[in-house]
């Protein structure tokens, strides 16, 4: 579609469980059974993500805070030179802020609705909105700066203006815009004009994040798969509770690949089996029409195109907000430390054992699910 900018992935979505205290309208995976990823395959795989050129881990799930290892491995993965996210529906924040505590770069609860009402009849019933509340004042005297995360529906559209003017304003925080999307027959992603619109309006605001890109992408009708814009496979690394590398992404990965990672991502995400799949990003029968925000955005960022020019402004004017010219610098700086460290270590392991040959001709498990391309 574009000039290729960045030929390695830049996010990692790392799934610690699929499990969730809430049970969305708009969201399958707490329907999903699910174990918890173990601390050792993290630091395994964390390391292979800083080889592949990965600098931002997304510890993602289900609710991610259910993990009570969680705070572990934010340490390991700041200290490995990466920016950190998690987001939240504040059901456990308040028991587990001070865990927390710094360890997250860019911290979301999710916030979907002005009233209790509403936001947790949105969130399946379970009374979420008391707990943002009470997270927002307790991230608030630890210092912490959360943004808030408005998924954007046809239902609540209209809430945005409350929302911002009750929790964003008075704690001087971001408000994130997501325009709901559709998968596996969950959400919707058609917003009514007039939201589509007020969403435009929104993004105007310097204290309110809305990749543009997306709205045109939706005018222009999602995806299409004779010219993909998605790069979910090349531009980010999905990896399940199970240890499994998914492919294309997270949310079509029941209709393509799963590979058993046992140790080896770094070997096995430039394998054979999987560049061959990488080559059919966004060129599935199931990606056309495709607005996942999730992998679109991550697409946007390494690829030259009119989605890149769009994205641009709203993430230069985020991190401006975020952490200003100093803050901004200073963490893009940590990716040189921690690559500092590990040359240190390398050299360290170099000097006191002779150093190990690289396995050839790996060949990944093979994958349990099969291929369905039309
Ligand atoms: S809180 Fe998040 S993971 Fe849990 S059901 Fe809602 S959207 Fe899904
Ligand atoms: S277009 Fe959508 S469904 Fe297809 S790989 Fe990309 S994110 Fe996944």
């Amino acid at each position: 579609m574009g000039i290729r900018l960045i030929r390695h992935p830049v996010l990692a979505n790392y799934y610690l469980t699929y499990r969730c205290n809430a049970a969305c309208s708009f969201c399958d995976i707490w329907e999903k059974p699910s174990p918890y990823v173990t601390p050792e395959s993290v630091e395994r795989n964390l390391r292979d993500l800083r080889r592949l050129g990965v600098r931002i881990i997304d510890f993602t799930g289900g609710e991610p805070l259910l993990h009570r290892h969680l705070p572990r491995f934010l340490e390991m993965a700041q200290r490995m030179g990466f920016l950190t996210t998690v987001t939240t529906n504040g059901l456990l924040y308040p028991k587990r802020a001070y865990e927390l505590r710094g360890k997250v770069d860019m911290l979301h609860f999710s916030l979907d609705a002005a009233s209790a009402q509403k936001h947790d009849a949105l969130r399946g019933g379970v009374p979420c909105f008391a707990f943002v509340q009470e997270s927002l004042k307790i991230a608030s005297r630890l210092g912490e700066k959360p943004d808030i995360l408005f998924t954007v529906t046809p239902e609540n559209w209209n809430e945005i203006e409350e929302v911002y003017r009750k929790f964003v304003a008075p704690y001087k925080l971001i408000l994130i815009l997501n325009p709901i999307f559709a998968y596996n027959a969950v959400g919707t992603s058609l917003l009514p004009a007039e939201a589509l619109h007020a969403l435009e309006r929104w993004g105007r605001r310097p204290d309110v994040y809305l990749n543009t890109a997306f709205l045109r992408l939706r005018a222009t009708g999602g995806n299409q798969t004779i010219r993909p814009v998605c790069r979910a496979s090349t531009a980010t690394v999905v990896i399940s509770p199970e240890d499994r590398l998914l492919l294309p992404c997270y949310h079509a990965h029941e209709a393509g690949y799963s590979f058993p990672i046992e140790g080896r991502l770094y070997d096995l995400y430039r394998s054979q089996y999987v560049r061959h799949l990488q080559k059919l990003e966004g060129r599935w029968r199931f990606c056309e029409g495709c607005v996942i925000n999730c992998y679109m955005e991550p697409s946007f960022a390494v690829e030259i195109s009119p989605y890149f020019w769009s994205s641009l402004p709203s993430t230069l004017c985020y991190a401006w907000r975020k952490w200003g010219l100093l803050g901004s610098l200073r963490l893009l700086g940590r990716p040189l430390k921690g690559w500092g460290r590990e040359q240190a270590q390398r050299l360290r392991r170099w000097f006191s054992f002779p150093p190990k040959k690289k396995g050839a001709g790996f060949r990944p498990a093979p994958a349990e699910v099969p291929l369905s391309m039309s």
